[in-house]
């Protein structure tokens, strides 16, 4: 379950300016598909059809083979969890933050997923940085950290599909790496679209798509995009 299909999809936010032509490609469940591209290619536009944000005006977005006209707003942020590239927090403590996708949770699932996410230590605490924060639990997160918050999140949701929008574009090399870690695991056995700005980042995809000017320049394997260069 979680098979993403695009079937020759074409976009506009405006009549005037096609964002996107002719798209299509197939994310078998289970299976990671990255796209790549420049900046203003297209590729967030791409991940916010998923969650039929816009209306398109040729073609089909399907999950499961259903067109996502067909399914509710409700169904669809359930199916699906995203890795935003910049985690905005809610005024409330990293556990709250972490519940949010599934606030049955129990504490322990919680802390669990801040565990995988090694934010174990501070799940009592609350981001610092807002007026109302400055108590003594109030805590500066860093850009990594506020990812992991956002993976520890995914973890505990665990939607059948993944949408990882440059989730580590904003870190140091170091911190990459390790977050990277996390969301390997993370989309492990998911249906995950990677967005990303470089190809060296998602050698591991099943597929990647160079998107340039709202269609496909090029697709493959990392491998056989690199012996084609
Ligand atoms: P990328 O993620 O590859 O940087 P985007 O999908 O964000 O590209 O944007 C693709 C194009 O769509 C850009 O030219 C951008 O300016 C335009 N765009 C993005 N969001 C909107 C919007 N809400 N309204 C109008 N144009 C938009
Ligand atoms: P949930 O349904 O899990 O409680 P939301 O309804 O807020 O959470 O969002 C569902 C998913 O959609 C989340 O993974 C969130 O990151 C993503 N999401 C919500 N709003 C936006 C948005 N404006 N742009 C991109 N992703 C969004």
């Amino acid at each position: 379950k979680g098979h993403v299909r695009f079937d020759d999809v074409a976009f506009a936010y405006d009549g005037d300016r096609p964002i996107l032509k002719g798209i299509s490609f197939d994310i078998p469940a289970g299976r990671t598909v990255a796209v790549v591209g420049p900046s203003g290619a297209g590729k967030s536009t791409i991940s916010r059809l998923i969650f039929r944000f816009y209306d398109i005006q040729e073609g089909a977005v399907l999950i499961d083979g259903q067109d996502v006209r067909d399914v509710t707003q409700e169904s669809l942020r359930a199916a699906i969890g995203m890795v935003p590239q910049d985690t905005v927090l809610f005024n409330d403590t990293i556990a709250y933050n972490i519940r949010y996708g599934r606030p049955d949770a129990s504490e322990e699932e919680v802390r669990r997923a801040a565990e995988l996410a090694q934010i174990a230590d501070f799940i009592d605490g609350l981001p610092a940085g807002y007026d109302t924060m400055v108590g003594e639990r109030g805590l500066k997160l860093s850009g990594g950290e506020k990812q992991r918050v956002a993976i520890a999140r995914t973890i505990l949701k665990a939607p059948p599909i993944l949408i990882l929008d440059e989730a580590t574009s904003a870190l140091d090399t170091h911190t990459e790496q390790e977050i990277q870690a996390a969301l390997d695991m993370v989309s492990r056995g998911r249906t995950t679209l990677v967005i990303a700005h470089r190809l060296s980042t998602v050698i591991a995809a099943d597929e990647i798509i160079v998107l340039k000017d709202g269609r496909i320049a090029e697709r493959g394997t990392h491998h056989a995009l690199i012996a084609a260069r």
